[in-house]
């Protein structure tokens, strides 16, 4: 039987989501077509919120509802710490396991010349010009554990060497070549505790 135009669109559509392959996508579909009528709006009804009301942090570039987002704007957070990530789901992950108290940037991204990632195409001169506008004290970078985290935490150490910031690194709970987003709250924990000065001399 040919299947109507309709359900294929559907099917297209969600094979273009990360990790949905043809399979899957007919899958999901048909599970779709399926459910309570109900059911499926309020999967578009929570697609069309994220994209009407979800903004950037025009300070950290967090995700967020507003802007400063709620972490920027509580007066609670330590003001002199700046962690730095390269993915907001960094930051949940770090949220989720409760264990830091300052303030986040987000990189969104890392240095990987080979796809064409360069510092400029990262919020780097941002965190740069946070840490000149003072207050800060300490820099936590917590890009992952990878070759290509390295690289973006050795070149963010040497464009903060000149300020006076004390810049440090995650240690080494979190494994090698790991992710911190799947890193569970008592490991991430642990790598925030035993983070190191971060000299790019090093
Ligand atoms: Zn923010």
């Amino acid at each position: 039987m040919k299947r109507s135009p309709t359900f294929e669109a559907l099917i297209a559509e969600l094979g273009k989501l990360p990790g949905i392959g043809r399979k899957s996508a007919e899958r999901i579909a048909y599970h779709i077509l399926k459910s309570p009528k109900e059911e499926a709006f309020s999967l578009t009804r929570a697609i069309r919120a994220v994209k009407e009301k979800i903004v950037v942090c025009s300070l950290c570039f967090n995700l967020a509802e507003t802007d400063p987002c709620p972490i920027c704007a509580d007066p609670s957070r330590n003001q002199g710490q700046i962690l730095v990530v390269e993915d907001p789901k960094d930051i949940a992950a770090f949220e989720r396991a409760g264990v830091y108290h300052g303030r986040y940037h987000v990189l969104q991204g890392r240095l990987a010349p080979l796809r064409g990632v360069a510092p400029e195409n990262l919020r780097i001169r941002e965190l740069i010009g946070r840490v000149k506008e003072g207050g800060v004290k300490e820099v936590i970078i917590a890009t992952n554990p990878d070759v290509e985290g390295d690289a973006t935490a050795l070149f963010i150490a040497r464009m903060l060497d000149p300020l006076s910031v004390e810049v440090t690194r995650i240690g080494l709970g979190v494994p090698m070549g790991g992710s911190l987003e799947y890193t569970d709250s008592i490991t991430l924990g642990k790598a925030l505790e035993g983070r190191k000065n971060f000299k790019p001399s090093m």
